[in-house]
């Protein structure tokens, strides 16, 4: 089913731009249904045009519900080029995140001398912080994939198996499941490298007495799912628990504080505030969390300083994390929807420590 074309929620006028770039491959996702990896979207006057090349015509024309110009040789920032001076465009607005700067030089090269280049920011962005109810349900499905996927891979889990291994078979039952492919690099690591909270997973065997960290997504109808687990070969030490149990304290505070119309930072702060009770807060490195969707991180950032309100629709992360050089960490992640009192937690996995 072809998606209508989504308005970009853009004031052109506030602005003073009388067209729209869109070429942030997500973006141009968002608004035309375009799924390849070569598109762009020119909105000028009111009027959409998408632009692609020849390997994306059928599929295209099966996607996309605006007009579509398939630009046959050269690249499609030329044609767009060709086309703002066919239309006498004036100012045209072009995403400053999403722009190379050889295609920027290209385009004011190329442009009548009468228009001007505009630098925008995260417009786009910023409209796709609060999901529709059907982005809310691929979201939703992705998040399923991603706990099932999960529930089967750590039945097999047993000292002697390779980080590697695991991270190999959970990707393979994401995608049986129905997954297109992870969302990000599944993170597996084991023993003291859980001390890093963006390990990479390697050939290194699991050991008894050792703790596991597992942070895996799955991208599904385009839609990101984001998780992470922390399991315990054979039963855990009581530093370990206690730490367990910290984070978790401030996992559970972060989800609490979560609702319609507060700031982002004060979820961090609750986080924060949490595990300050436990003397673990300057062992936690990164932010509460971030919105995902299309991409794994999107805005807004769940962070000490940030401003932005959260409203109902947003799918956010919630993943306080401990960490200590030489010990392990410790980092518990669920995804959840803002509601309007609180949030819908999606994750079902259950958030004990698991012990095998
Ligand atoms: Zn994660
Ligand atoms: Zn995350």
């Amino acid at each position: 089913v072809k998606q209508p074309f989504r308005e970009p929620a853009v004031d052109f006028a506030a602005l003073k731009i009388d067209a729209l770039l869109v070429s942030g491959r997500e973006n141009v996702r968002y608004l035309a249904g375009f799924t390849g990896s070569n598109g762009v979207v020119l909105i000028a006057r009111g009027e959409p045009l998408f632009f692609t090349d020849p390997r994306y015509t059928i599929q295209s024309s099966r996607e996309v519900s605006t007009k579509i110009r398939v630009v046959p040789r050269g690249s499609l920032i030329a044609a767009v080029a060709a086309e703002a001076g066919r239309r006498r465009l004036k100012r045209i607005g072009f995403e400053r995140a999403h722009l190379s700067y050889e295609q920027f030089t290209f385009l004011e090269e190329h442009l009548p001398s009468s228009a001007r280049l505009v630098p925008v920011g995260t417009l786009i962005e910023q409209q796709r912080m609060v999901k529709s109810a059907e982005e809310l349900d691929r979201i939703r499905r992705s998040v399923i994939t991603n706990s099932k996927a999960f529930a089967t891979v750590t039945r097999k889990i047993r000292p002697g198996i390779r980080e590697a291994e695991i991270a190999a078979e959970l990707e393979y039952q994401m995608r049986r499941l129905g997954a297109e492919k992870p969302a990000f690099e599944t993170i597996v690591a084991s023993g003291t490298r859980t001390a890093l909270p963006h390990a990479h997973p390697t050939a290194k065997k699991l050991q008894i007495d050792e703790l596991v960290l597992i942070d895996m997504g799955a991208s599904q109808d385009g839609y990101a799912s984001d998780m992470t687990r922390v399991l315990h070969l054979g039963p855990a030490p009581a530093r370990v628990r206690r730490m367990y149990r910290a984070v978790l304290d401030a996992q559970l505070a972060a989800i609490d504080a979560v609702r319609d119309g507060i700031p982002a930072e004060r979820v961090d702060r609750a986080a924060r505030r949490a595990l300050a009770g436990h003397k673990l807060d300057r062992a936690f490195t990164h932010s509460t969390g971030h919105g995902l969707g299309l991409e794994i991180h999107e805005p807004p950032r769940l962070g000490k300083k940030d401003k932005t309100i959260l409203k109902a629709g947003m799918a956010i992360t919630i993943e306080p994390g401990a960490y200590i050089e030489d010990f392990g960490g410790i980092r518990i992640e669920d995804t959840v929807v803002v509601t309007p009192g609180g949030c819908e937690i999606l994750t079902p996995t259950p958030k004990e420590l698991i012990t095998v």
